[in-house]
This record gives structure tokens, C-alpha cells and sequence, in this order.
């Protein structure tokens, strides 16, 4: 197989090694299948240099993703294009830049949905819910745990690593260049779903409506209005930032990396508790917090690792009773959920990435109701988050940059034939952050 020659096309037979899942859980098998083909005018094959195994794997791995059907795993992948179907071959007048742009050989990593770059959701940046969207490791869309894979609406989905002009960023083109040219592939993986996840979690938490007298320094409603002058004033205590993150996995500790990137930012006073039962998931967030604060100093924070146990007295102690501002769910499922309900104070936000599945809400209506909370859901508009996660990757390379050290995100790269292995460990706890190297 060259690097550029339509898989498949001189030779239909070839096949590739790939990790799928097979009915009805836990069923994990490496397995030689067909090479993808170009399907339609806007796909890409990406020959993949390196794929993640992530938390939300597990959900379908467990058996519990709503999945039925065999399929390719993995949702998290970079690569070089190996193949474009023809909407590639013309200048693409009013089209995303990159089916002008995108040429054979150039390295992408691709946000763990597709999406077409074309319609409204798109235009907006609610990506994650592009109508001709499909998550990559689904039933409906192989995934990258393989050495090739297709991806659909590549134009819209796709980012070049190799042309940094096709996206924004606070850096200009040669900051950019010169970040790429030291990021390793380990590092670029992050793109694909955990930074952007994270980074999307604490932008909601931050500039939620709820949290904005704290950030303004207004009450609600001023904060929102020009108007100046009220008859109660906001204490310096009521403009700290509290927030609570709950689940400490890849995802977890990328919040708070973005959180605390964010508070330093904009000088904000801030105390923040981190939250998981696994202890090695906590050590990991402490060598991470260490790192960042090392470098960037406290700038008026507090940021406490904490157990389950804990929690709930240090959120108590560091607010007043009163409980936090924000609260980041990271977990995805009913109890942390509950949790989160408990941690967070009347009228303050939950903002929940995890991903959740078919057992009822632990709210009712008057659970709600009765603390005027807020609660925003959902899948990350990854593509729409990019150009963020992508500077905040650039600034924190002392995390983000190495692998398996103790404040590294990523924590071993291995070969697809320890994916059965892998996954079994992932999913009891016993490793964190996987990659897969599909070639070794
Ligand atoms: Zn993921
Ligand atoms: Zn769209």
C-alpha cells in the first residue's frame, strides 16, 4: 500500500488489521478487514498513524451504547489522506476551504463526529448536531482503531495539520507553523475529542448566564445591561468562582486545564475541587494541577483534589454552605449526576459532557424547580471548539506534551494487538489515557 493510491482500488482483496466490537458487550476482537473505499465525492481515506481509546468507548464496549451491529471502534484518530473522492478535484467555489485545499499526503486529525461545514448547525458551530453528522465507531460509521478508515464530508470534518491557514487561532501563520513542527502526534490525538471536550465544558461553565455576576462583579440581572449602580453590592467573597469537576478521567483533567487557563486569563479568584473515587485518577489530576500552576502561578485560586467522601464538606467549607457556582459532570450517569445536583448552589449550572444513556434523569420537578438550577448537556461541537483546543494545546505542551510521565495526559502508546488487553484495563481503571499505534 502506497501513500497515494486509492485504497483498494488496484487490488480488492487487500485488507487491513482493524480493533472491532462485536454483540452484545465486552467482545473486543482484532480483525483483518477490507481497506475502506471512497463511497462518495466528498469521503477521504485517512491512513492512521495513531488512534485513541477513550472513556466513551466503553459505553458501547460495556454494552450499554445502544449499539447492535459489529463495527470498527475508536472515534479518535490522526493521520495522512491517502485517498479524496472527486469533490477534491475542482476549486470548491462556496464550499468549506478544505475541498480546494485538502491534497493527498497531508496530515489531518479529524473531530470525532463528521459533519458537512454547509448547513445552519454548522454555519452557527453547533457542529456535534450537523443533521448529516455521524460519530466515527458507531455502528453507522467505522472508527479509527484500524489503519484505515473513511471519512465522510471530509471537507467539512477534517482539519489540516499541514495547512495551518485553514483554521483561526490567536497565533498568526508562523507561530502556528512553528508549534506544528514540534507537536508529536501523541500530543495532536487530544484534538480529537478530550481537549475540545474539556475546553467545551468550561466555556459553558464559565460564561453561563448564572455565573456572570460572579465574573462581572453585577448582580443579576445588571450583569447583562449597561446600567451601573444597585442597592446591594457584591462582596469580594460572593466573586469567587467556585466550581466542582466531577470525574477526573482524560476528559476531566482537561476541563480543569481549560479552567484554570481561563480563570488566570481574565484574573479571576477562583476555587476549584476536583472530584474522583479512583486515586490514581486523582494523583494524575495533581501532577497536572502542579505543572500548571507551577508555570502560570496561582493567580488568587485554590484547587483541591478530592474523593467522593470529601467532597461534599470541602465544597461546604469553601463556600459558605452555599455550594458551586458551577458544577462540571464528566462521568455520565445517573449518580454523578445526583452528585453534581448536590455539589451545585441555587441557581448555578450543571454543565454535563459525559454521556449518558437510557436510565431516567435522578431529577424531578421540583428538585429542579426548587434550586433554580440550570443544566446543559450534550456532545461537543469538536470541529466548532477546534481553533480553542488547539491554542490551549500549543500553551500547556508540559501536560500535553509527553507520555507516561506523571502529569502526562497520554499514559502508554500500544499495539492493536493489546487492544483486547487494553480495553479490559481502561475499563477497570487500572490505566489511563491509551493510544493505539495501528502500524507497530
Ligand atoms: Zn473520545
Ligand atoms: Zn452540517
Amino acid at each position: 500500500m502506497t501513500d497515494n493510491t486509492t485504497a483498494s482500488r488496484d487490488s480488492p482483496t487487500r485488507t487491513q488489521k482493524a480493533v472491532r466490537w462485536h454483540p452484545p458487550s465486552y467482545d473486543i476482537r482484532v480483525e483483518e478487514i477490507p481497506i475502506p473505499e471512497i463511497q462518495h465525492p466528498d469521503d477521504a481515506i485517512v491512513k492512521v498513524s495513531l488512534a485513541g481509546l477513550c472513556g466513551s468507548d466503553l459505553h458501547v464496549y460495556r454494552g450499554h451504547g445502544g449499539a447492535n451491529d459489529v463495527h470498527v471502534c475508536g472515534h479518535e484518530f490522526v493521520g495522512h489522506v491517502v485517498a479524496l473522492g472527486s469533490s477534491f478535484s475542482e476549486p470548491a467555489v462556496g464550499r468549506p476551504i478544505l475541498y480546494s485545499s485538502l491534497k493527498l499526503g497531508d496530515k489531518v486529525v479529524s473531530p470525532f463526529t463528521s459533519n458537512c461545514g454547509e448547513c445552519s448547525a454548522c454555519r452557527i458551530g453547533y457542529t456535534a448536531r450537523c443533521p448529516e453528522g455521524l460519530l466515527f465507531g458507531s455502528p453507522s460509521l467505522n472508527g479509527g482503531q484500524a489503519q484505515y478508515l473513511r471519512v465522510p464530508k471530509a471537507g467539512g470534518t477534517l482539519f489540516n495539520l499541514s495547512d495551518p491557514t485553514t483554521w483561526t487561532s490567536s497565533m498568526n501563520e508562523e507561530q502556528k507553523k512553528a508549534a506544528l513542527s514540534h507537536l508529536a502526534d501523541s500530543s495532536l490525538l487530544v484534538l480529537a475529542d478530550i481537549l475540545p471536550t474539556g475546553v467545551f465544558a468550561a466555556t459553558q461553565a464559565i460564561n453561563h448566564p448564572k455565573v456572570q455576576p460572579i465574573i462581572t462583579g453585577k448582580p443579576w440581572p445588571l450583569c447583562f445591561s449597561s446600567t451601573t449602580g444597585n442597592d446591594i453590592s457584591i462582596l469580594e467573597e460572593d466573586r469567587i468562582f467556585t466550581a466542582a469537576i466531577v470525574g477526573l478521567g482524560p476528559v476531566g483533567v482537561c476541563a480543569a486545564i481549560s479552567l484554570l487557563d481561563t480563570v488566570a486569563g481574565r484574573n479571576i479568584p477562583y476555587r476549584i475541587v476536583a472530584i474522583d473515587p479512583n486515586a490514581s485518577r486523582r494523583e494524575k489530576m495533581k501532577a497536572v494541577v502542579d505543572k500548571v500552576l507551577e508555570s502560570d502561578g496561582k493567580q488568587g485560586g485554590e484547587f483541591a483534589v478530592v474523593s467522593i467522601d470529601e467532597a461534599k464538606d470541602k465544597v461546604k467549607e469553601w463556600t459558605n454552605g452555599v455550594g458551586c457556582a458551577a458544577v462540571l459532570e464528566v462521568v455520565g450517569n445517573p449518580s454523578a449526576l445526583s452528585f453534581s445536583y448536590d455539589l451545585v448552589r441555587a441557581f448555578g449550572v450543571i454543565v454535563s459532557v459525559g454521556v449518558h444513556g437510557e436510565p431516567p434523569l435522578p431529577f424531578n420537578g421540583s428538585a429542579v424547580y426548587n434550586k433554580n438550577v440550570s443544566m446543559d448537556f450534550g456532545r461537543c461541537p469538536a470541529r466548532a471548539m477546534f481553533p480553542l483546543a488547539f491554542d490551549l494545546l500549543v500553551k500547556r505542551q508540559d501536560v500535553f506534551g509527553g507520555v507516561g510521565e506523571p502529569a502526562s495526559l497520554v499514559d502508554k502508546i500500544v499495539t492493536l494487538s493489546e487492544a483486547v488487553e487494553s480495553y479490559r484495563a481502561f475499563d477497570k481503571g487500572e490505566v489511563g489515557k491509551v493510544i493505539f499505534d495501528p502500524w507497530n
